[in-house]
């Protein structure tokens, strides 16, 4: 059984303040209670990955995880600017983002670059996310499998039976902050045929991996799509911003 996991993705948003006090709501909100068998987690700037997670630790430690956006594909070294994953594991990360579309868009990563990273990140004992997905076009030329199955391949060839470690986001770009989001069919379509294509390398690597749903879920989406038998939880952007949407879709 995979359980579901939601994952907040701040992106390039907070301050101190703002940080404090959505860890606070949400850390209070699920002392409320929350459905049994779930993983949430945040996924911060790096630069506030202290802060989250000395407010994390103080509120709510078990219920809360948190992640960072992306890390370098290079263990150690001259690489200014770049982040180390042994970094983010000593500052309390479980999750790491590798590959958004985001960061393949404006920084060109390939497919191979986001299988080493995630590589970093499993060899560091944390859980790589990493996201695969068709742009519009791709989609309206009728190519989204054939494309995501290019980008599923990379990982199966470098990462091998590791990716039962991993959790893989299906994120249209399409649906990535437009608020046109995915149905529930359609992403259980591609859900689906990313954990067939797992199936052919191996089965019980299809049978375990978590496929999280990304692109403009929202509270009153959320119920639909975790419904679905492939969808494992969502990948959360704009509307993880307000700590009281983000607790409506960790609910859902
Ligand atoms: C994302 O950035 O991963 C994302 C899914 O964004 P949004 O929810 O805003 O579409």
């Amino acid at each position: 059984m995979r359980p579901l996991t939601v994952i907040a993705n701040w992106k390039m948003n907070g301050s101190l303040a703002s940080n404090a006090s959505w860890v606070k709501s949400v850390c209070r909100g699920m002392e409320q209670g929350m459905p049994a068998g779930r993983k949430y987690a945040v996924c911060v700037p790096s630069p506030y990955l202290a802060q989250c997670g000395q407010l994390i630790e103080d509120y709510s430690p078990a219920f809360l995880s948190l992640g960072a956006q992306d890390v370098s594909m290079y263990a150690a070294g001259a690489y200014t600017g770049e982040v180390a994953a042994a970094m983010l594991k000593e500052l309390g990360c479980s999750f790491v983002i590798v590959g958004h579309s985001e960061r393949r868009q404006y920084h060109r990563e390939t497919d191979e670059h986001v299988a080493e990273k995630a590589l970093q990140v499993l060899d560091n004992g944390m859980t790589p996310v990493i996201c695969v997905g068709e742009s519009a076009d791709e989609r309206n030329s009728g190519r989204e499998v054939e494309v995501v199955r290019g980008q599923i391949s990379k990982q199966v060839a470098v990462l091998q039976d590791r990716l039962a470690d991993c959790l893989i986001a299906y994120e249209p770009i399409w649906a990535i902050g437009t608020g046109k989001v995915a149905s529930a069919d359609l992403a259980q379509d591609m859900h689906r045929a990313i954990r067939l294509q797992l199936a052919e390398f191996d089965e019980d690597v299809a049978s375990h991996v978590g496929i999280l749903y990304g692109g403009s879920v929202k509270p009153d989406n959320a119920v639909e799509l975790f419904a679905m038998p492939d969808i494992d939880g969502g990948l959360i952007g704009g509307a993880s911003l307000n700590p009281q949407d983000f607790l409506a879709i960790c609910q859902a």
